[in-house]
């Protein structure tokens, strides 16, 4: 690759359902402000399913023999990789490779060693971070955040979860555990069990999009209405205009704009960025959390923009290919 060529990565997104792949390609400038031309490219989008009953040794081997018909694929097609960006479930140590933790959503996920598994057959450099990270990475380095020094990701889906970015780079903390979005209190989340098990009031059960069928078939059994199986069903009979889905959105939402509030209280953003499937509940949603945000924010954090994430399923894509270009500037194998 000459000097200032835009360079290729192969990308994977490792989720509990499928692990998605493609090429990225990221401008030749690191300067995200570069305009129309400026924008990453990605091609050979493909994907598997993760099967994750299998176990995570099987998905793990799976993934290499992925990323070896990708590998082959940009050596018929003259496409020069760079290196491999891993954008993972769970929370992964970038350093040594390891998948520290990971919920039962991947069984024996936890503890699979993933640089070991392509040092074995590709001499790419190879670099790993989290799936949320990587989102919130992509989103701020070339989605609705570039330009911005400072960016808070939201990502509001069937879970919910963050990612704080700093100057480009991901802030990961002192465990790899910064920017769980998902786990900080919230008086409407009392008695509603969240992912990381407790029941003590987190907003993540009842503002997720899972959160919101929870939160409403609760008070619906109340009511002896008829229960809904996913969030999506709540935001249509909010659309529609029954008062028990409008409550839920707006208290939903409301609620997790107020959690926000205190986070960007906490790191004073420039932007952010809210994705995920929940986002397309529509302007009674957007309202009811711009609401809280600015009930909970300090004055000037108030006035940072809370805007929707612009890259959609190719963010975290971005984002690890982001991640590697990093890795590979800072001179590390
Ligand atoms: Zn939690």
């Amino acid at each position: 690759m000459s000097a200032g060529a835009a360079p290729t990565y192969l990308a994977f997104d490792i989720g509990g359902t499928k692990v998605a792949s493609g090429f990225v390609t990221l401008p030749a400038s690191a300067n995200a402000n570069a305009g129309a031309d400026g924008r990453p490219e990605v091609t050979a989008r493909c994907e598997i399913p993760t099967e994750a009953a299998r176990g995570g040794e099987d998905l793990k081997n799976r993934i290499v023999a992925f990323a070896v018909r990708q590998l082959e694929r940009a050596e018929a097609e003259g496409v020069a990789i760079a290196g491999v960006g891993l954008a993972a479930a769970g929370v992964p140590d970038s350093e040594t490779g390891e998948i520290v933790s990971a919920t039962d959503i991947l069984p024996g996920w936890r503890g699979q060693r993933i640089y070991d598994a392509f040092a074995a057959v590709t001499d790419l450099p190879v670099h790993m971070i989290g799936d949320v990270g990587a989102h919130g990475l992509g989103e701020a380095t070339y989605g609705a955040g570039r330009g911005r020094g400072v960016v808070l990701s939201i990502g509001v889906g069937t879970g919910i979860g963050g990612a704080i970015v700093v100057d480009g780079a991901l802030f990961t903390g002192a465990h790899g555990v910064a920017g769980h979005a998902g786990h900080v209190p919230s008086a409407l989340g009392r008695g509603f069990l969240c992912s990381c098990g407790t029941l003590e009031g987190h907003i993540e059960p009842v503002a997720s999009g899972t959160g919101l069928k929870d939160l409403y078939n609760a008070r619906c059994d109340a009511e002896e209405g008829e229960p809904v199986a996913d969030g999506s069903q709540v935001a249509a009979r909010a659309a529609a205009g029954e008062p028990l889905a409008v409550g839920v959105i707006e208290d939903s939402a409301r609620a997790l704009g107020e959690c926000i509030g205190g986070m960007g209280n906490l790191i004073d953003p420039d932007v952010i960025v809210v994705s995920g499937s929940v986002v397309k509940a529509g302007p009674l949603w957007w309202n009811a959390l711009r609401a809280g945000f600015e009930d909970s924010a300090l004055q000037l954090v108030r006035s940072a923009p809370l805007v929707e994430g612009e890259l959609g399923g190719a963010a975290p894509l971005i984002g690890a290919a982001v991640a590697v270009r990093r890795h590979v500037a800072q001179g590390r194998p």
